[in-house]
């Protein structure tokens, strides 16, 4: 499955990261958010659904 955070809209909430810290990431100093996998495995749809699902402005979306 492929990943894509539209960064414009990404206010850097986290919940993304805390419903997925395998995939995304907030450094200290980033001001958008991190994909430490861009195509991650089936393995982790569950985790990413559930992070696409919390977005607060809805930046992320799922191909695949
Ligand atoms: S939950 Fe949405 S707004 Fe928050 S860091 Fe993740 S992509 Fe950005």
């Amino acid at each position: 499955m492929k990943i894509n955070v539209d960064t414009h809209l990404c206010e850097v909430h986290g919940d993304c990261v805390v419903a997925a810290p395998d995939v995304f990431d907030i450094g200290e100093d980033d001001d958008v958010v991190q994909l430490l996998l861009a195509d991650p495995g089936e393995e982790h749809r569950a985790t990413v659904t559930q992070a696409a699902r919390m977005c607060p402005v809805s930046a992320i979306l799922i191909e695949g």
